[in-house]
């Protein structure tokens, strides 16, 4: 009888931020600020104390679990141009949509006071350098995502290579995998708690009426993610990855409201694999793919890097010429590919483009009053392009639904 009366988590999650949005509205902000928000950063803290572990033990399990290794260097050049293709197509369709309806004309809000730190464009070649660790202790001790995939990786191809003697250290890494994803379960109970104080406290410190002047960046954003879903994402989904639109969207609603309300990718990868797994992705590829796309596959920042370009660019009356736009495109790849999955990393890259096509960074600062509300949108989209990219991925290997999901697997 009890049974028959649980709330489902995504619901308890909804119920949290219904009642964050009156709340916040109730409250003053330093009320918020004391009571409110911990009750938000305790949740987002356990759930990254998961996430380092969760990372290393699925993509060293995806990885060698592709005992073929023709195969394995197959799925990740699928897996890596999926995620190159999709990116570029999204910082595209934001600065399409974004030089249509020219979010930025007519705003003239004063950013005196409001000074942005600067992020020094780093060269590609420091980038990809960047990318191997020195020491891989010292990048899990640091939580550097790329370094700690980039070793996953090279670790996973050396224990597939062991063939049967290594075995065992992969089954270990697989019951690793397991457990975090257990713990994982017994954080997401908190969830509805810790979304309740995060939504509250947004709400109570930027207010409702903050949000009017931006709302035309809002919406940009919002109709450019929905374009890039509904006609990017789920034909690819439909057509190259066999799959039932209606179903994807089932099936990708707790990871996004996880994402929606968390504005964390990271928060949201154990729903995304289970997601993933669910939709029909082989275990291999979803723990392998899902991981790695958290980290560099940022579809719904890749919209937002172009929309704010333009944006900016139309504040400080800034004209884009093509070759402007072009660069923003390739700079907005890199920019998303080196965003970390917690919330506010988006804005901070965004001056990795602006300084490219000489937009003030004061236009940061501006963006920054808005962007809890441009994070949800953009990362329940990051998490949606990756479970599409193991779906899709999954059908180009001719693998759809041939390992059944089961319960409380990684
Ligand atoms: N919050 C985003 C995420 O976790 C990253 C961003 O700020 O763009 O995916």
């Amino acid at each position: 009888m009890a049974g028959k009366l649980k709330i489902s988590l995504a619901w308890q999650m909804m119920i949290g931020l219904a009642l964050g949005v009156i709340v916040g509205a109730i409250v003053d902000s330093q009320f918020a600020q004391t009571y409110l928000q911990p009750l938000g950063t305790l949740f987002i803290r356990l759930i990254r104390m998961v996430v380092v572990p969760l990372v290393i033990a699925t993509i060293i399990a995806g990885a060698a679990g592709i005992s073929d290794t023709s195969k394995l260097g197959r799925v990740a050049g699928k897996v890596l141009l999926v995620y190159a293709v999709t990116t570029a197509i999204a910082v595209a369709i934001g600065l399409l949509f974004a030089n249509l309806i020219q979010p930025g004309l007519g705003l003239d809000l004063s950013t005196d006071g409001l000074v942005a730190k600067a992020v020094k464009a780093p060269s590609l070649t420091d980038t990809l350098l960047n990318i191997v660790p020195i020491n891989p202790m010292e990048a899990m001790a640091n939580g550097s995502m790329l370094q700690i995939i980039f070793f996953a990786v090279i670790f996973g191809f050396g224990l597939a290579s062991l063939g049967e003697r290594g075995k065992p250290v992969l089954r270990f890494f697989e019951l690793v995998g397991d457990v975090m994803i257990r713990v994982t379960g017994y954080v997401m109970m908190y969830a509805p708690i810790g979304v309740f104080g995060l939504i509250a406290f947004t709400v109570a410190k930027h207010g409702l009426s903050v949000l009017l002047p931006l709302f035309s960046l809002i919406l940009t954003s919002f109709l450019a993610t929905v374009v890039l879903v509904f006609l990017i994402l789920i034909p690819m989904v439909a057509v190259i990855g066999k799959t039932n639109p209606v179903k994807f969207l089932k099936g990708i609603f707790e990871p996004w409201l996880v994402a929606f309300t968390t504005c964390s990718s990271a928060a949201a990868l154990p729903a995304n694999l289970s997601a993933a797994r669910k939709l029909g992705a082989t275990r291999s590829i979803a723990s392998f793919s899902i991981p790695l796309g958290n980290t560099i596959n940022m579809n719904g920042t890749a919209v937002y890097m172009g929309v704010c370009a333009i944006f900016a660019a139309e504040v400080f009356g800034i004209h884009l010429t093509l070759t402007d736009q072009l660069t923003v495109v390739l700079m907005g790849v890199l920019a998303a590919i080196g965003t970390a999955g917690v919330p506010g990393a988006g804005l901070i890259m965004t001056t990795v483009v602006f300084t490219q096509v000489g937009i003030p960074l004061e236009a940061v600062a501006l963006i920054a009053g808005i962007d809890r509300i441009l994070d949800m949108i953009r990362t329940s989209i990051n998490v949606v392009g990756d479970v599409a990219s193991a779906v899709v991925v999954t059908s180009l290997e001719g693998d759809l639904n041939s390992e059944p999901y089961q319960e409380g697997e990684a």
